[in-house]
């Protein structure tokens, strides 16, 4: 039976849902909360803070199939895409998981039943591997051996051991870990690509591609403390990964991924506007390759809100787009067209990303407007790199410098990527370490991204310590400290931890820098933009004070105060009251409710293509990034300011709720890119029976009604990166405060000009009237001045060969003037020649001027301003009998003009 490659994910899912599993949706390509990654990369990134403990799973047992991209800034494999059948940028991971559930024994068996009974594989063709230490201190996975040796109709003779290389897990140095087993599918003889190669050996883990691996299953089983020292971890994980494209591939009977029927549409729509045979298709199927991968990427990457631009994850979306273009133009096309094949993109995966469908009007524009850009400079960047590798040839070198490279980059827009695909296609390479760091000269590179994760495990394990032992004495729940930032602002409590330079201690006192942990806090924890709120906590017996600046949450259950005592010594187990500092959190609350208002109006203005890119919300303002093309019109930023002050007049009611994901979004609410949300989510809606505002999954605090809000300025606009417009705004007694000083300004302006407020702009334009009318004055009388001054050196020439020729320069007079001077010295001289310099703004400027005699004795003013001008760093240029020239430096106007004397000798005839 065939299965389409959209029916095998479904049949993945189906499977482990009937096992138990609750099949989650695929997280964005943009990791939400994780700074150190650029794109979700496998299926266990949203998992990640799980594995780490802190942060709860989502059920015991789950499934999904994740959207993955693998393309990185240095040294990455992108090279490869394209030119054979297996490497992709964009992919999706089918995975199932249990958290602290099943293990070995069901996860082997599990997948066991899929490929064989569910899918029909032929066992024969299966191995597995287990885990082996090659260097014996880790225990070998003989738990992994013995299950794979009871699956019915499994060979033991294809059951082989692997090394750490190759079947052992880990994350990092230290931390979670553990081995894993790996399912190999052998394509058979013929598929082996070393056949003949003295001594290969078709086998697992070889060198060949006859046998590949499928599926690999995760057992994170340690906690590896250093080199030699793993230890048990009290709750085992299953983690398993198997590629789409590949599986697809196996089961359609296919030559690669490329065959398959979620990627051979891309090549079949590329061959059909290409216009070529299939012969010419077989023959260049490397552009088609490149072609199919990177569109399906790109509009993957779009509907996850990354349109193309110049720096981090927008890059990424350029220069695959550009890449593919560069590919195209060997197979002929030179038009925009991937906007045609992503829509074959969208047919084949709309149904399961229903995003591609929802932003697919935005993909192909984003797609047109990158290829007609990346067009107009094309080619002016092949000639440019031709002639670098001309020159590297000449010198009998191969490696283009990094600097060269990137100024390929900042003037022609050739990504990196492209340069090093086409020198490499010559034999030559580049120097990447060069060209980020001449990028890194232009401050081109995104500051974010690079930073590590905070490697404090010391405190970490204090951390972890605490929050298991307080569960054990059972000051905490399950449910770990209880946090409540909706309810009340003002909550009794009692201090269960007080930490102090990174020890546990009994109490503190007066000025000491803390760290407290209570039972149940009011505080809202930074998230979804919204900072962390700031107040106190006081003892009950009113004998101490801390004032609180900060709040963390360093493990799944635990959440820590941060502050200073004010006064008194606070100890453990004191009876307290923990409050939030309420003005703050109002403040907060109003521009929270205020960006949400926002939200609504951008796309009400400018269209729903317009998505929230990031936002940010703080007491004294709020932020919000969202992707546009170019600068938002004056008229419609005033419309949306407008729009949010008449819902804040309107009264609207602010109705918060909780309910499951799968409701909310059915009910219509919209979920922000690069956000993750539990099985429970919140939902913030403004509305009443006129009509709804707003409905989006958030879970920062509110206002109750939009009144509250009080009123909205906007106080910028401005680019945060290609396509990618920010907006600032204040609210509240922000907004107050703003538009009080600019009346402040105004009152000041108008006591100024002597005015009352609405009649200065009046005045100001009468100032500008009488401005402009007494510098015209001026500049008659300036040029009665020099006209005087220019009758008494009329008759002083100098004569070259036979020409009179007259020099000058005068003094304070625009060009107008120069040429009305020099048009009286052709109307007073038969023949001759008259060169006049002067300076305006600090730069030079000269005026040639020949009677029509000379101009017939080959002399042209054009080429003898150019000659003076030249001197002084200008150029310039005119008519044969008068013309004009700039330069830049006016203390060599006087060498300048001694190049009149040579030009007539060497000119005239
Ligand atoms: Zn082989
Ligand atoms: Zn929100």
């Amino acid at each position: 039976m065939f299965l389409t490659g959209n029916q095998i994910r479904q049949s993945f899912l189906d499977f482990f849902a009937r096992h138990g599993h609750r099949v989650v949706p695929s997280a964005s390509l943009v990791p939400g909360g994780d700074s150190t990654l650029l794109f979700t990369n496998a299926g266990m990134v949203q998992f990640k803070d799980v594995f780490l403990g802190t942060a709860n799973a989502p059920a015991p047992r789950v499934a999904n199939s994740q959207k993955c991209m693998r393309v990185s800034g240095k040294h990455n494999d992108l090279d490869t895409v394209g030119r054979d059948d297996t490497h992709h940028t964009f992919f999706e991971m089918l995975g199932n998981w249990s958290f602290g559930n099943y293990y070995k024994k069901e996860a082997i068996a599990w997948s066991w039943e899929l490929l064989v009974n569910e899918w029909g594989l032929d066992p024969a063709k299966l191995y597995a591997s287990y885990f082996v230490d090659e260097e014996g201190i880790i225990p070998d996975d003989n738990e992994a051996r013995d299950y794979w040796l009871q699956q019915p109709g499994f060979n033991p003779a294809h059951l082989v051991k692997g090394n750490r290389h190759d079947n052992f897990w880990e994350m990092a140095e230290t931390g979670p870990c553990g081995p894993c087993t790996e399912i190999h599918y052998d394509f058979g003889p013929e598929a082996c690509d070393k056949q003949g190669v003295e001594g290969h050996v078709c086998e697992v883990n070889g060198d060949c591609n006859r046998i590949v691996e499928i599926w690999n299953n995760v057992f994170i089983q340690f906690n590896r403390l250093s080199a030699t020292d793993f230890q048990p971890l009290p709750k085992t994980h299953v983690d398993t990964g198997m590629g789409l494209e590949r599986i697809v591939a196996v089961l359609q009977g296919v030559k690669g991924n490329y065959e398959t029927d979620l990627l051979k549409p891309l090549l079949d729509e590329t061959q059909r506007i290409a216009g070529q045979s299939d012969q010419e298709r077989a023959e260049n199927l490397t552009a088609y390759r490149v072609i199919a991968d990177h569109t399906r990427a790109a509009s993957f990457l779009i509907a996850d809100g990354v349109i193309p631009g110049n720096v981090g994850r927008n890059y990424v979306c350029r220069m695959i787009i550009r890449r593919a273009a560069r590919f195209a133009r060997t197979i002929g096309l030179k038009e925009p067209f991937m906007a045609r094949v992503a829509k074959i993109v969208v047919e084949i995966y709309g149904q399961h990303y229903p995003e591609l469908k929802r932003e697919q009007e935005l993909i192909y524009e984003s797609f047109t407007r990158e290829e007609s850009r990346f067009a107009e400079t094309l080619d002016t960047g092949f000639a440019e790199l031709n002639l670098h590798m001309q020159a590297l040839k000449d010198a009998g070198k191969t490696v283009l410098g990094g600097y060269e490279a990137f100024d390929l980059y900042a003037t022609l827009g050739f990504p990196l990527e492209i340069t090093r695909d086409i020198l490499s296609e010559s034999g030559f390479s580049v120097d990447e370490d060069g060209f980020y760091a001449a990028m890194e000269e232009h401050r081109l590179a995104s500051g974010k991204g690079q930073a590590g994760i905070e490697n404090d495990s010391q405190k970490a394990e204090l951390y972890q310590a605490l929050d298991k032992q307080l569960h054990d004495d059972g000051f905490l729940s399950s449910e770990g400290v209880i946090q409540d930032p909706y309810t009340s602002l003002s909550q009794t409590s009692q201090l269960l931890a007080i930490i102090k330079d990174g020890q546990i201690v009994e109490s503190v006192s007066q000025g000491d820098e803390v760290e407290l942990v209570i039972q149940h806090t009011p505080f809202y924890l930074e998230s979804g933009g919204q900072v962390s709120d700031t107040g106190k906590i006081v003892s009950s017996a009113g004998d101490w004070e801390v004032a609180i600046d900060n709040v963390i949450k360093p493990s799944a259950g635990l959440i820590v105060h941060l502050g200073k005592v004010l006064h008194g010594t606070p100890q453990l187990q004191d009876k307290i009251v923990v409050s939030v500092d309420l003005p703050r959190r109002r403040a907060i609350m109003r521009n929270h409710t205020g960006t949400h208002l926002l939200h609504t109006a951008l796309r009400k203005v400018l269209g729903e293509k317009v998505h929230q890119a990031g936002s940010a919300v703080d007491a004294e303002r709020l932020r919000f990034d969202f992707n546009y093309p170019q600068a938002v019109a004056k008229a419609d930023l005033l419309e949306i300011e407008a729009l949010v002050n008449s819902y804040i007049a309107d009264e609207y009611p602010v109705i918060k709720q909780s309910k499951t994901l799968e409701q909310a979004q059915k009910d219509g609410a919209m979920a922000l890119f690069g956000e993750k949300y539990g099985a429970e989510v919140r939902t913030i809606e403004i509305k009443d029976e006129r009509g709804r505002v707003s409905y989006e999954l958030c879970g920062g605090t509110h206002v109750e009604n939009t009144a509250e809000i009080g009123s909205f300025y906007i106080t910028s606009e401005s680019s945060v990166a290609a396509g990618m417009r920010r907006i600032e705004a204040v609210t509240g007694m922000g907004a107050y405060e703003y538009a009080r000083k600019r009346l402040d300004l105004q009152n000041e302006l108008s006591a100024h000009l002597q005015s009352s407020p609405s009649e200065s702009l009046a005045k100001v334009q009468n100032l500008e009237d009488s401005l402009k009318a007494s510098q015209a004055e001026l500049e008659q009388l300036r040029l009665r001045v020099a006209k005087v001054a220019f009758a008494s050196q009329m008759d002083n020439l100098q004569t070259i060969m036979d020409v009179p020729v007259l020099t000058a320069t005068i003094p304070n007079v625009s060009a107008d003037a120069l040429r009305e001077l020099a048009d009286e010295f052709r109307q007073k001289h038969e023949s001759g020649v008259v060169v006049l310099a002067t300076t305006i703004n600090d730069k030079p400027s000269f005026i040639a001027a020949l009677t029509p005699d000379l101009v017939k004795r080959g002399l042209k003013a054009g080429d003898l301003v150019k000659r003076v001008a030249k001197v002084v760093g200008g150029g310039g240029g005119g008519r044969p009998d008068m013309a004009q020239a700039g330069g830049k430096d006016p203390s060599k106007i006087t060498e300048a003009l001694d190049q009149v004397a040579p030009y007539i000798k060497e000119n005239l005839k």
